[in-house]
């Protein structure tokens, strides 16, 4: 059976992440959360006390960046020169700071081609901003996905608070609306919705039923008869 490419695109705290796994579990197909990558090199930064991105600099301040990807059953965990990165790349901050970096063509060139190279084999979902326009223009399933700002603030608020991460909907509402801005305006790479793209509007929709949803467009592929 043929292994596609599921591309998912998307704002800030539509679900993507979450989303992806779930379909993933349910294909059997590894997944791949581009933003995790571009959390990792911002994150590398700020722990050199950089808080302001300078594209000249970049090169040299990313010398030592050695992202190592390490499959774990269907789930791909980022280390950092040896470290575990997880609940420090989801911090309001680090994903605030991502989306400056990410603007950066030279760091976006060096981690687009790592996510080539994974992805290469077929069998992935793979989300992010770019992902069905640049990474994968030729990925068989795209998915972008949107919700009203109000529902996104929502579940991001009771996400952080699950963790115990003391916010309030004010500073994430602005958070949330900065970073779209900036991912919808800058030059390289900007978020948008590539032509055939599907679009899934999660503003009513639950975890489980964004899944099936994927789930059902991905079969209605990977099952056509010209594709098996
Ligand atoms: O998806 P996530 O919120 O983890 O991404 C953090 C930031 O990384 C985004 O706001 C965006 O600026 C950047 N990003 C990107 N291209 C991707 C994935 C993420 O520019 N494919």
């Amino acid at each position: 059976m043929r292994r596609i490419i599921i591309a998912i695109d998307g704002y800030a705290a539509t679900g993507k992440s979450t989303t992806a796994r779930g379909v993933a579990e349910q294909l059997e197909y590894l997944h791949i959360d581009s933003g995790a990558m571009y959390r990792a090199a911002a994150w590398y930064l700020w722990q050199q006390g950089i808080r302001e991105v300078d594209p000249e600099a970049l090169p040299k301040q990313m010398e030592g960046f050695a992202l190592d990807l390490e499959r774990e059953g269907k789930e791909m965990i980022v280390y950092l020169g040896g470290k575990r990165l997880e609940t420090e790349l989801r911090r309001p901050e680090i994903g605030a700071f991502a989306s400056e970096v990410s603007t950066v063509p030279w760091l976006r060139e060096r981690l687009i081609a790592e996510q080539r190279r994974l992805g290469a084999e077929g069998g992935v979902v793979m989300d992010g901003r770019d992902i069905g326009t640049v990474v994968f223009p030729h990925a068989e399933l795209k998915v972008f996905m949107q919700a009203d700002l109000e529902a996104r603030v929502e579940r991001r608020y009771r996400e952080l608070l699950s963790r115990g991460e003391a916010t309030s909907r004010e500073a994430i509402r602005a958070e949330l609306t900065e970073r779209d801005y900036r991912d919808v305006t800058r030059s390289v790479s900007p978020l948008r919705k590539a032509p055939d793209a599907r679009i899934l509007d999660t503003t009513f929709l639950t975890i489980p039923q964004q899944i099936t949803q994927v789930v059902q467009w991905a079969h209605d592929l990977i099952y056509a008869p010209s594709l098996s």
